[in-house]
C-alpha cells in the first residue's frame, strides 16, 4: 500500500495542509498532543533519517526553516516550542515517511516520555 504520508502530500488523503512549497508540505496531526502540533515532511520519500544522502542536505535545513516560519506564523516562536524527529520503532516513530513534529502552545516536559 502506498506511503499515507505521499497520499497527503499528493492530496489524494485529506490533511489540515497549512503550508506547502516545492519541496515541503506541512499539516496539523490528526491526534494532537499540543495546542500546536504540525507535521512537516519533504515530498521526496525518505523513510526514516537515517536513509539521508548528502543530497539530501539542503532539503533538510529547509525543514527547519518552513519549521520557523510555521512557529512564527502560529504564535509560539517567543514562548518556546519542540522539534521531534523519531526514529525506528523504539523511538515511537509509526509512520515511515520521515516527519519533524512541531509542538508549542503548552509547557513541555523533559525529559520527554
Ligand atoms: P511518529 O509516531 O511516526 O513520529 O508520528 C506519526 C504522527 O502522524 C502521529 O503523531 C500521528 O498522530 C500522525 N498521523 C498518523 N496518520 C495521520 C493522518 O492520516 N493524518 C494526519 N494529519 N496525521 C496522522
Ligand atoms: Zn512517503
Amino acid at each position: 500500500m502506498e506511503c499515507i504520508f505521499c497520499r497527503i502530500a499528493q492530496r489524494k488523503q485529506l490533511a489540515k495542509i497549512i503550508y506547502e512549497d516545492d519541496l515541503s508540505v506541512a499539516f496539523d496531526d490528526i491526534n494532537p498532543q499540543a495546542p500546536v502540533h504540525t507535521l512537516i515532511i519533504p515530498k521526496k520519500h525518505i523513510s526514516t533519517n537515517l536513509d539521508l544522502r548528502e543530497e539530501d542536505n539542503v532539503l533538510i535545513g529547509h525543514l527547519f526553516q518552513v519549521a520557523n516560519k510555521i512557529a512564527r506564523d502560529k504564535g509560539i516562536a517567543e514562548r518556546g516550542f519542540r522539534l521531534v524527529m523519531n526514529c525506528n520503532p523504539e523511538s515511537g516513530q509509526t509512520i515511515f515517511h520521515m516527519h519533524l513534529h512541531i509542538f508549542g502552545g503548552r509547557r513541555m516536559h523533559w525529559p520527554p516520555g
